[in-house]
């Protein structure tokens, strides 16, 4: 994660933690910061082995769709899952598609062994700075929580 965007979630982070301290507990910290590729579903060691295998897989294809370029991701916005989750928005470009390609990818992958790779709500790349999972206690008005960001 690039030091300007971690900087900028930090600052955002703490503008919502001056509004509402206790909001503090539900962010996520600097060195967990991610972009989920894939969801899957590993239910015993056998399939944490077969999925190992896929991820070794996987690495040359996604070198071949990136040809040795960085892939540079700009963020811009932000917006909430049901008021439950709060994240930061990739801006739209060109850089989606080598992502959404990449994501494509290692789902076939995956899939192609058998592991229930996925989702059903589809791939929605983003940068997620604040979860109330984290804080389960202010979950009870998420609207008007959340509403703050
Ligand atoms: O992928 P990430 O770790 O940022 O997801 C944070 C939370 O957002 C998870 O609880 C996930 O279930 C939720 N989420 C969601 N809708 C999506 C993607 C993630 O509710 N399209």
């Amino acid at each position: 994660m690039s030091v300007q965007i971690t900087r900028g979630i930090k600052i955002l982070q703490n503008a919502i933690i001056q509004q509402d301290k206790q909001l503090a507990k539900a962010m996520i910290s600097d060195g967990s910061f991610h972009i989920t590729l894939l969801v899957m579903q590993l239910l015993n060691e056998e399939e944490v082995n077969i999925g190992i295998g896929a991820l070794l897989e996987l690495k040359p294809f996604i070198e071949e769709i990136l040809q040795g370029k960085q892939l540079i991701l700009p963020f811009q916005g932000i917006d909430t899952f049901g008021n439950q989750v709060g994240f930061v928005k990739l801006a739209e470009g060109d850089h989606i598609n080598p992502l959404l390609e990449i994501a494509e990818t290692a789902k076939r992958t995956f899939q192609e062994k058998g592991i229930l790779a996925g989702e059903n709500r589809g791939f929605k790349p983003h940068l997620t700075f604040m979860k109330l999972s984290k804080a389960p206690w202010l979950r009870k008005k998420p609207r008007e929580r959340l509403m703050h960001i």
